[in-house]
């Protein structure tokens, strides 16, 4: 049985949460068998990448070892091969996300720059100085920074939609930043440092009722919920592989066909053009438009073991047993004395970050590393964020489709240890 079956048949003829046999799923992540400082791995950082399943892995060696050479450009078999895999897994991820047109998907390096791609492209072509971006108070460092480049370069003006104590957002306010000068609105589908699921298909509409184009990152999402572009209306939609149980080195960034063909080339190069001349060069449509040079052929195959992977799985069911964890870390967790969770929205994906009245954030972190609980420590690329609450650092468990109860109940030991510790 490949690790994939095994996945398959953890919720085999069965859609109920029940049938998610997490510890069958365990066997099929070979880095969940490793010890650190001989204690069991617990990893509990998937926020920041997760781990990835066999079926991944083996799908990247075999690529190497049996079909690899460069695409789109070969007449012989193994260039054939190699384009009809790299192909292959752009229609995957069409799938995934239920884009209308797989010609909707470019590869990018990663979520990072799939921002800076619609900024420099979109946002360089048709913003004009005066014009206005919306983005809110959560977003990671990659949906704040292009946007101020792009502010210094253009003159538009960046707007911010605020959040509540909670960290949750807010929808009114929000509403009142949006003006005819709105041109893009840019949010996080779901926060990396809080948790927060925002309210995307409003976001999206009150936006769209100004004319203006919605940017949504979803890197936090496509790991923990179902994603469909359509029903959310939005016009991009971003995220990276590696925190989907991919690989590195690739990310998607999803758009709508007319507003891609409308957008300038991000880089020169080789695939994105239809003719060069020292005169004239003239580009291809999308997605090879954007996708200049050389791509990241065989991540982009080990991307599409990754979604066939989540998708096996179904993320109803990897949604419902995160779930689970969160209410349960989050009950366990509130009982600890001195311990204070950031981010208590009514919406969350299981992302935990918290602060303790004893010990600072990366003394936390340190000694959980100890009991080989991995989670991290700092302001997690939000440094707004961090602000908004008062804070330097938080530490942070976030949870993947790998993670029990059990680790829950080391991470909540290993907390005991650092209140005896600095206690
Ligand atoms: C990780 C992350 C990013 C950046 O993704 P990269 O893979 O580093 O490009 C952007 N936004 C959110 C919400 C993230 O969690």
């Amino acid at each position: 049985m490949t690790p994939g079956q095994s996945a398959l048949k953890a919720v085999a003829g069965n859609n109920s949460t029940a049938a998610f046999d997490v510890e069958r799923v365990r066997q099929d992540f070979p880095i969940l068998r490793e010890t650190v400082y001989g204690r069991p791995l617990v990893y509990l950082d998937n926020g920041a990448s997760a781990q990835k399943p066999r079926i991944v892995i083996d799908s990247m060696t075999k690529a190497y070892e049996t079909y690899y050479a460069n695409v789109h450009r070969g007449v012989h078999k193994l260039s054939q091969t190699a384009t009809d895999a790299f192909e292959a897994a752009r229609e995957k991820v069409a799938r995934f996300i239920n884009a209308p047109s797989v010609d909707e998907v470019i590869f990018t390096r990663g979520a990072t720059e799939a921002i800076n791609l619609v900024a420099a492209t979109y946002g360089r072509a048709f913003l004009k100085p005066g014009d206005e971006v919306v983005i809110s108070h959560m977003e990671h460092h990659s949906n704040i920074v292009p946007w101020q480049l792009l502010r210094d370069e253009k003159g538009i003006v960046l707007k911010i939609a605020p959040i509540d104590d909670e960290g949750g957002f807010v929808l009114d306010a929000y509403e009142k930043l949006l003006s005819p000068k709105t041109k893009i609105v840019a949010i996080t589908h779901v926060s990396n440092a809080l948790g927060t699921i925002t309210p995307m298909r409003e976001i999206v509409r009150l936006a769209h009722a100004r004319g203006a184009r919605v940017l949504v990152d979803g890197c936090q999402a496509v790991p923990h919920m179902p994603v469909d572009v359509q029903a959310l209306g939005a016009d991009f939609y971003v995220f990276s592989s590696h925190k989907l149980y991919g690989p590195t080195g690739i990310g998607v960034l999803w758009g709508r066909l007319d507003l891609l063909n409308s957008m300038p080339p991000y880089q020169g190069g080789g695939e994105m053009i239809a003719s060069v001349s020292f005169e004239k060069t003239t580009y291809k449509n999308s997605p090879h438009r954007f996708e200049a040079g050389t791509p990241a052929i065989v991540e982009a195959v080990g991307l599409g073991a990754a979604v066939d992977y989540v998708s096996a799985l179904g993320l109803d069911n990897i949604g419902a047993h995160e779930s689970g964890l969160l209410a349960y870390a989050t009950e366990r967790l509130s009982r600890i004395d001195g311990l204070e969770i950031h981010g208590r929205a009514k919406d969350k994906a299981a992302i935990v970050a918290f602060v303790m009245k004893e010990a600072h954030a990366h003394d936390i972190g340190t000694i959980l590393d100890r009991a080989g609980v991995a989670v991290r420590a700092g302001h997690h690329c939000a440094q707004p964020v961090m602000d908004r609450f008062g804070v330097a650092a938080t530490a942070r468990a976030s949870f993947g489709l790998y993670n029990t109860k059990k680790e829950v109940d080391t991470l909540v030991d290993a907390i005991g240890v650092v209140k005896e510790f600095f206690g």
